[in-house]
């Protein structure tokens, strides 16, 4: 058969060129992401056996073999794992298969995009990036002028080799090789030649590999005298004591297993002897993975039985909102013949995902109690998917709760639930939370003026979930969650604190309000029957301090923010408006104005109409709506002005 060529996917392409071309500190990695495919590959293969013991017959013992070549300038790392076929080779190796390395491509483009004006940074950027996704297979082009691989798939005759001097182009051959499993051959740079000392070798696979379950061989000498030496300590990591394993090996292992570059934030190691017996080794990154909000929201710790890799797609092993979560848990109780979809109903797994889940949550409270501000980072990262938790897990809910931290409109720390609780005024029944995109935003809507008045604390909330998980848990103590942007969200039986020194004032300008409320009855009557429909309702406020109007929603109907996060995701048709009860402060210069002037007008004024669309609008255009219409917007605003000018 006559040699095949192919080009590269042109994502691929574009890597290559960046890694090819990257001065990369730390070229050595290639042999760490060579290494781990090899595992995997094996790890792939014992899976496979389970079910078709063929598989693997005369070769039970898998096992990795580096093989530098000093006369050709190779290095070869050997594996007699599952192997790839002709299609394996043009997929796997022709396209980005892991989302992770598209991922990485899309940020180098977008970096790439960045930096056209030129600060010449891009270089350097590349680089990090490299560091922060790894990229597989293709990093041996960092230190290769051409690879080879050489490849036979477990239960399959032909073997192939795939070649490639990672310009664009890659070639396939039908080839020969004993047995299944793959050779990739580095063709090693001049520069770079230092990859074919044993030492160097040693030491890059003790420090980046050790943790690998399979021995790691290193093959020297020649026909005549070839002696074999294993290099790693090739037991599982998970399995050894914990007085046995370094930070530095946890952190290699938790590299490996999640495919991720970052610090572990918290490292979970634990053997558990219950009703089912099992270890695992979880890991919370200290910084979120590109892909925390993707809509399939799966957790991805790997599932191990009996040191078996069985997957990594078991959504039964942790709920979703634990998907940050990275790592291993190795059963000893589970069955090993039973399909993977027939893990996700099994009662033996349920305990342990529970077990786990309380596991974590409990090791997140010592945190959060010993180290507060290290706790605060991680709240930072992962606090939005956690609170996830509170409605999708009601056994937990307490436990989460306790964990989850706020920003309120007292203070710039962060607080929790009971230190809101303590904080409550005299004759506060209630937890005041305002939801919104962003904190600043929310510190200078009008909703919060009368709170801040009366120094009367408001949890400011961002996260979309925000909105979903405080109605659906309603209270906490005892205390009901109330929204800011509520009608009912009375203020007047709370007592003022020590804030205000002025009582005296502050009394006076309470009475002032009462009267006032009064005065504008006539101005409401003629707002209401003005804006008709387009309105629940219109109010006196007393919440307002500043501003002359605000838009509440009647209690009972839906949150302000939750419909416009609705809308936004198509949820709600988003031309339909709930109509709002719109409250005017009977205190504002404005206000009064236009209420004296009600007060003697035969109720059909077309300025005061004309204010009243207009303070609806400009309600609307704080809260972040568009204006309903535009045209009679402009319109009403050149009469005003125009009246203005008459005066
Ligand atoms: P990743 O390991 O993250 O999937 P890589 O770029 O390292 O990405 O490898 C790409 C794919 O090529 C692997 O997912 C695997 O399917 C295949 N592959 C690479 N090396 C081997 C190997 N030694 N044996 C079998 N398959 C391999
Ligand atoms: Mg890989």
């Amino acid at each position: 058969m006559a040699q095949e060529k192919f080009t590269f996917q042109a994502e691929v392409s574009k890597l290559l060129d960046i890694v090819a071309h990257s001065l990369y500190s730390q070229k050595e990695i290639f042999l760490r992401e060579l290494i781990s495919n090899a595992s995997d590959a094996c790890d792939k293969l014992r899976y496979a056996a389970l079910t078709d013991p063929k598989l693997t017959e005369g070769d039970n013992d898998f096992r990795i073999t580096l093989i530098p070549d000093p006369k050709a300038k190779t290095l070869t790392v050997a594996d007699n794992g599952t192997g790839m076929n002709h299609d394996d080779l043009t997929g796997l190796l022709g396209t980005i298969a892991r989302s992770g390395t598209q991922a990485f491509v899309d940020q180098i483009g977008k970096k790439k995009d960045q930096n056209k004006d030129g600060d010449g940074n891009k270089e350097k950027n590349d680089m990090a990036l490299i560091g922060q996704f790894g990229v597989g297979f293709y990093s041996s082009f960092m230190v290769a002028g051409k690879v080879e691989v050489l490849t036979r798939k477990a239960g399959e005759d032909k073997a192939w080799l795939w070649s490639s001097d990672g310009k664009g182009e890659f070639t396939i051959d039908a080839a020969q090789r004993d047995g299944r499993g793959t050779d990739v051959i580095v063709h090693l740079n001049k520069k770079d030649e230092e990859y074919l000392e044993p030492i160097r070798i040693e030491t890059i696979v003790k420090h980046h590999s050790d943790h690998i379950g399979i021995p790691i061989v290193l093959k020297e000498g020649d026909a005549a005298k070839e002696t074999e030496r294993t290099l790693n300590t090739a037991s599982a990591l998970w399995t050894r004591e914990k007085k046995d394993i370094t930070a530095e090996q946890y952190k290699e292992f938790y590299h490996h297993v999640g495919h991720t570059f970052d610090e572990p934030w918290m490292t979970l190691h634990n053997k558990i002897e219950g009703v089912v017996a099992y270890t695992n080794l979880l890991f919370i990154p200290s910084s979120r993975p590109y892909d925390l909000f993707h809509p399939d929201r799966k957790a991805k710790a790997k599932l191990y039985v009996k040191r078996v890799f069985i997957t990594d797609d078991c959504e039964g092993l942790l709920p979703p909102y634990l998907r940050f979560v990275q790592g291993i848990v190795d059963s000893e109780d589970l069955p090993l013949n039973i399909s993977r979809e027939m893990f996700q109903h099994n009662p033996q797994l349920a305990k342990i995902k529970s077990g786990l889940a309380k596991r974590i949550l409990s090791e997140l409270k010592k945190k959060a109690e010993k180290a507060p501000d290290e706790y605060e980072k991680f709240w930072e990262n992962f606090g939005a998917v956690l609170k996830e938790g509170i409605y999708e897990e009601p056994e937990n809910r307490e436990r989460i709760l306790a964990l989850a931290r706020f920003k309120s409109s007292e203070t710039d720390g962060l607080i929790t639930l009971d230190d809101y609780v303590k904080r409550m005024k005299d004759g506060q029944d209630t937890i005041y939370y305002f939801s919104g995109d962003n904190v600043d935003a929310l510190m200078e809507s009008p909703h919060l003026e009368g709170f801040k008045a009366k120094g009367v604390e408001v949890l400011l909330v961002t996260d979309p979930v925000d909105d979903f998980w405080i109605p659906s848990v309603g209270e906490f103590d005892g205390k009901q969650f109330k929204s800011a942007t509520r009608s009912g969200a009375d203020l007047s039986g709370i007592k003022e604190d020590g804030k205000s020194k002025d009582k005296k004032k502050d009394k006076k300008k309470d009475e002032d309000k009462d009267k006032g409320a009064e005065a504008i009855e006539p101005l409401l009557a003629q707002f209401k029957v003005a804006l008709g429909d387009a309105v629940k309702d219109v109010r006196a406020s007393s919440r307002l301090t500043d501003s002359a109007v605000c838009l509440v929603a009647e209690d009972g109907d839906m949150d302000i923010h939750l419909e416009k996060i609705l809308k936004q995701h198509g949820q709600l048709n988003s031309t339909e408006l709930t109509p709002r009860v719109l409250e005017i402060n009977p205190g504002h210069s404005l206000i009064v104005g236009l209420s004296e002037r009600a007060k003697k007008g035969d109720g059909k004024d077309k300025l005061i109409n004309d204010a009243a669309h207009l303070l609806l609008d400009q309600a609307r255009i704080v809260e972040g709506e568009p204006i309903k219409d535009v045209k009679a917007f402009s319109r009403r605003l050149s009469a005003v002005m125009e009246s203005g000018l008459k005066l």
